[in-house]
């Protein structure tokens, strides 16, 4: 297997096709198989219909070399992947005994009894590699025929996810001998054609590693992808490319490791030990939930006020009422005003404040929707940016704390000596 082999995936589910859940095991699969030297080449999803299955696997067989199937693989009637599979291949389902037992003492171990259709789960096609399922009750299997392989896994992602991680890479890793590699740098703050110019000719002179950009929701993100041996350091072949494109882009390079913009921050903010604290008026709270995901996180952060509307922001935050007349809730003003508030109620190192109009109303002619004004003070002074944002509530909303962080990061990377 000296190229690249090429995959196919089959989601088995009537539920994918009527948009009750995505296919977000098609999305896992196809972001891992690259490691193991395998291209992804088709997605299919088809109902749980014998028929419509078989049409879907024909086709898988004559134009892929690798076949995943997940779903279907349940006790109940409409569960048939298996049966569908074994038929067109022409082999019988056998009981495997192992998993059988294991079916049985999992039934013991949540103290429910095994209903006779549990059982269905432990018939595997004949001669068929099995995977062992530690986190529900359905093997999966591997079956190898004429050059191609399919492989059956269950549909619930916390069963397939470690099935496919423990057995399936390894047995892939053990056929192939080429695989991918790739590395993602995220970057914030510089548009994603400015950010093309800058590196347009590593583009255009890319050969291995390759560099593919892509763009969302403000965020452009860079994958660099190796093609190498099974044994190569796929890293080192990335690295030096990574290198220059840090040097071009300077610090609008947030992560090299695939991190997102809270985690990068709420890792800054706690090696540094800075305590913050924030006034949220637009985003009523978004900047808070985004930072409390980050674990730890408590250390540094100890909370903050949604602050809606004027009477609050007057009355609870101690914005002067001279301020709000004058310059309005969405100001520059305003924005420092809470920031350096903030900071003094909550008794932290920094206080953040967002003040805006995230649409759709609200707008005034001076004030366009999207206008947002983000505070940072600390104990020298305040600083404010004015934002000026486009596209609908959410995506306003979202940018501003997209926005909000990156202006922490930056405070603290100018300020701050742990990095
Ligand atoms: P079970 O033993 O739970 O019946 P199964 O292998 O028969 O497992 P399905 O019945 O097809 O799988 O799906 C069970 C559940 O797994 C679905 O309700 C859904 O929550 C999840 N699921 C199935 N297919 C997918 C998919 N392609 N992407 C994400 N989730 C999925
Ligand atoms: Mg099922």
């Amino acid at each position: 297997m000296g190229e690249l082999m090429k995959a196919e995936i089959i989601a088995v589910g009537t539920e994918l096709l009527m948009g009750q859940i995505a296919n977000t095991n098609a999305q896992y699969i196809s972001g891992r198989l690259p490691e193991a030297g395998i291209g992804v080449y088709y997605h299919s999803v088809v109902g749980d219909n014998p028929l419509r299955l078989i049409e879907c696997l024909d086709l898988a067989i004559k134009r892929s070399d690798i076949i995943i199937l997940t779903g279907g693989l349940g006790p109940t009637k409409d569960d048939l992947t298996k049966e569908t599979v074994a038929e067109i291949f022409g082999r019988k389902l056998v009981l495997h005994q192992e998993s059988l037992d294991k079916i049985i003492k999992f039934f013991e171990k949540i103290n429910k009894p095994m209903v006779e259709s549990n059982k269905k789960q432990a018939l595997l096609p004949e001669g068929s590699i099995v995977i062992e399922n530690n986190n529900g009750t359905a093997p999966g299997c591997i079956i190898e025929e004429g050059g191609k392989v399919v492989i059956m896994l269950p549909g619930p992602p916390k069963e397939m996810k470690p099935m496919f991680d423990d057995t399936v890479l390894k047995y892939f890793n053990s056929k192939s001998n080429v695989k991918i590699v790739s590395k993602f740098i995220r970057i914030f703050g510089i548009g994603e054609s400015s950010m093309e110019e800058k590196i347009i000719d590593l583009i255009d002179n890319q050969t291995n590693p390759t560099i593919a950009p892509y763009a969302k929701d403000g965020e452009v993100t860079l994958r660099v992808t190796a093609n190498c041996g099974i044994d190569d350091d796929g890293e080192k072949i990335i690295e030096p490319t990574i290198k220059e494109i840090k040097n071009r882009l300077g610090d609008a390079v947030y992560s090299t490791e695939n991190k997102n913009l809270e985690e990068v921050v709420g890792e800054l903010l706690i090696k540094n030990n800075i305590s913050i604290s924030f006034a949220e008026s637009c985003t009523g709270g978004l900047l808070s939930a985004k930072l409390t995901d980050i674990p730890g996180i408590s250390s540094v952060y100890s909370g903050g006020m949604v602050t809606y509307s004027n009477e609050i922001k007057q009355h609870n935050l101690n914005v002067n009422a001279t301020t709000l007349n004058l310059y309005g809730a969405v100001s520059s003003q305003t924005a420092k005003e809470m920031a350096v508030n903030i900071r003094k109620v909550m008794k932290t190192k920094l206080g953040l404040s967002v003040t805006g109009i995230a649409g759709p109303g609200g707008a005034t002619e001076n004030k366009p929707v999207g206008l947002v004004y983000v505070g940072l003070a600390d104990e020298k002074g305040v600083d404010c940016i004015e934002l000026r944002l486009w596209g609908d509530r959410n995506r306003i909303r979202n940018n501003t704390v997209l926005n909000a962080l990156d202006m922490i990061r930056r405070y603290i990377l100018k300020n701050c000596n742990a990095i």
